[in-house]
């Protein structure tokens, strides 16, 4: 057995392989099928091989068995090289695109290469070398296989040239290593033909190719995370299409919303003015749920942020209690609220969403609720600077049934869909209002009976605002007065869109204004540049060709240039504000233009 030990742990070496592999899930990939062939090769060849070290060892009792065994053995590590081949071959025309009649010519090639060359093997003759224990065989049938190697070591090298671009990925390195290696062994095997090196290679190519490429949990994993980069890379595509979408949905809004609010301040009939008011209503709420479609997209895109800012917690309140009512209309509900006097009036956090949060709950008391009662209940603890503020909203509405409770804060779950068929919502409010209070390290409790009515508790921390001279002076200056006269000012309106640059205008109507409007960037600039002086201009940011932004640019490189420019746009992303005021913009106006928002702008400026 001298010469046959590197065969003896070959054979343990590729049982082990086997075993390891196939009792593993493994991905249905075409080279992983190549590889399970290659190892089972691989182990038929080593049995073969301790075969023929007995068969050629008894070469005189059983002369036709050994000559069968032998050539066996040959026709086996021949077919080794056939398969790794085949799976370098796959593996480097990976990334090309190749037709498959190409492939199905290729194949029918091969096979008929190889029946020729097994048909050699059979017929050639083949010697034996038996002594003082050394044994193998040699001759033309063998050299058979050396020369057919020597083609495919070329057609390797060919097919890794091709493939150069991904030359150094890590699936070729078990080939590199066999490449090497079998040089080395050859010239070994050709020198001392009684060291049976090659069986013992293939099985060592076996072993590293399931450790570095083919072991069935290195797959799946790698599998996985292509999986998980398509979902990334659609999920991302889905949150762009959002806000694409919530853009394109505020272009039109701003006419409607612009149109309706000065139509409702017109001389025109009482009931067309009810009917301008329900316009409105709708316009708001079909507003409220693009800002909920661009929040869930920005929750899912991690984009949502906090922005702390100091504000006027009684004015936010007076706020949410005129839209409630609103809300609630003239359904026979009433509707109550009990503040803690002791919380003071000015604090400090995000009051956008404080205010967010405790809409969506106080809205959906007035949707679900049909009649009865709404208390809302605010509360609150101080502890040094901080205040927890406690929100309750408690209604005698329709109730959440017990296990629909759990669903409550899921996105796009709406519960019992079909008692709610006349109600309109997307399922997306509470979902929000849980996140935004998770970014704000606040916390939200729901008690509900069915049929009886729920409460909704939440609290959040805030800041209080200590100095609060400067906040005072701000507000004082951006009271609005809607009957002001500007005294002829000169305006310059900048919006590619027509209908936008209607809305605005009559936004502007009554303030006794000098309105000119141009409907490109490039023209803005045209204008300031041939010496129009203006007292302030509206610059639309999302227009073709030349965006507000580039046209800012342009306009802050001339020194000359002083006129305050206010970006209009529909891209409400939070953050954005801070985004224009540090591009050179010196305010900002989000679209549908809030007619108040957009007066204290031209008080600001227009003095
Ligand atoms: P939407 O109101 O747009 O459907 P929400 O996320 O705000 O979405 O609410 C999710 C679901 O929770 C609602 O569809 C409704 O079934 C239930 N719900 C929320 N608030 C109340 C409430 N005050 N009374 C009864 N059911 C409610």
């Amino acid at each position: 057995m001298a010469n046959n030990y590197f065969t003896l742990c070959s054979l343990f070496y590729i049982v082990t392989i086997c075993i390891a592999f196939f009792i593993k899930e493994r991905i249905n990939s075409v080279e992983t099928k190549i590889y399970k062939y290659i190892i089972l090769t691989n182990l038929f060849t080593v049995i073969m091989a301790i075969i023929c070290f007995i068969t050629i060892k008894h070469y005189d009792l059983i002369p036709f068995i050994n000559e069968i065994c032998s050539k066996t053995l040959i026709v086996l590590m021949f077919t080794f090289h056939i398969f790794l081949t085949a799976y370098i071959y796959y593996i480097s025309t990976k990334n090309i695109n190749k037709n498959k009649n190409s492939y199905v010519l290729e194949i029918q090639f091969t096979l008929l290469v190889y029946m020729i060359c097994i048909f050699l093997i059979y017929l050639l003759p083949l010697y034996y070398h038996n002594e003082n224990n050394v044994i193998y065989s040699y001759g033309p049938s063998a050299n058979v296989t050396y020369i057919s190697t020597v083609v495919i070591f070329i057609f390797w090298i060919y097919c890794l040239v091709r493939d150069r671009k991904n030359f150094k990925n890590k699936k070729y390195w078990p080939f590199f290593v066999f490449m090497i290696l079998s040089l080395i062994c050859v010239i070994i095997q050709k020198m001392y033909p009684g060291i049976l090196v090659l069986t013992a290679l293939e099985t060592f190519i076996c072993v590293i190719m399931y450790f570095t490429i083919e072991n069935p949990d290195l797959k799946l994993i790698k599998e996985l995370n292509m999986a998980k980069d398509r979902a990334e890379k659609a999920n991302s595509a889905k949150t762009d299409f959002l806000s694409n979408m919530s853009h394109e949905i505020r272009t039109p809004l701003n006419a409607i919303v612009g149109f309706s609010e000065t139509l409702s301040r017109e001389n025109v009939p009482e009931e067309i003015k009810d009917e301008v008011k329900d316009i409105l209503m709708a316009s708001d709420n079909l507003l409220e749920i693009v800002n909920g479609i661009l929040d869930i997209s920005k929750i899912e895109a991690d984009k949502l942020e906090i922005i702390n800012t100091p504000y006027n917690f009684n004015k936010m309140i007076d706020e949410l209690i005129s839209l409630t009512k609103s809300r609630i209309g003239d359904k026979p509900i009433e509707f109550v609220l009990k503040k803690d006097q002791s919380i003071p009036e000015y604090l400090y956090g995000d009051s956008g969403r404080v205010k967010q949060v405790i809409l969506n709950l106080l809205t959906n008391a007035a949707k679900y609720t049909l009649e009865g009662k709404i208390t809302f209940t605010i509360s609150s603890v101080i502890k040094g600077d901080a205040i927890r503020l406690i929100f309750s909203v408690e209604d005698t509405g329709i109730g959440i049934k017990e296990d629909k409770i759990d669903k409550l804060f899921s996105k796009f779950e709406r519960l019992g869909v079909e008692d709610e068929i006349t109600i309109e919502g997307t399922g997306l409010g509470l979902a929000i209002t849980k996140r935004l209070l998770d970014l704000m390290h606040g916390k939200i409790v729901v008690q509900s009976t069915y049929g009886e009515g729920s409460k909704f508790i939440a609290y959040i921390d805030q800041l209080i605002v200590k100095d609060i001279t400067e906040i005072k002076n701000k507000e004082m200056n951006t009271i609005v007065d809607l009957n002001v006269n500007f005294g002829n000012k000169k305006i310059l309106l900048v919006d590619d869109n027509e209908l936008n640059i209607k809305v605005a205008k009559r936004l502007l109507k009554n303030y006794n204004l000098d309105i000119e409007d141009v409907m490109s960037g490039q023209e803005c600039i045209d204008r300031i540049n041939s010496g129009n002086k203006y007292d302030l201009i509206f610059l639309d940011d999302m227009m073709p060709k030349m965006s507000g932004k580039e046209v800012i640019k342009i306009l802050k490189n001339n020194s000359d240039f002083k006129t305050p420019v206010i970006v209009l746009t529909a891209n409400a992303l939070t953050g954005m504000k801070e985004e224009y005021i540090n591009l050179g913009f010196d305010g900002y106006l989000s679209k549908p233009i809030d007619r108040k928002e957009m007066l204290k702008v031209l008080k600001k400026y227009l003095g």
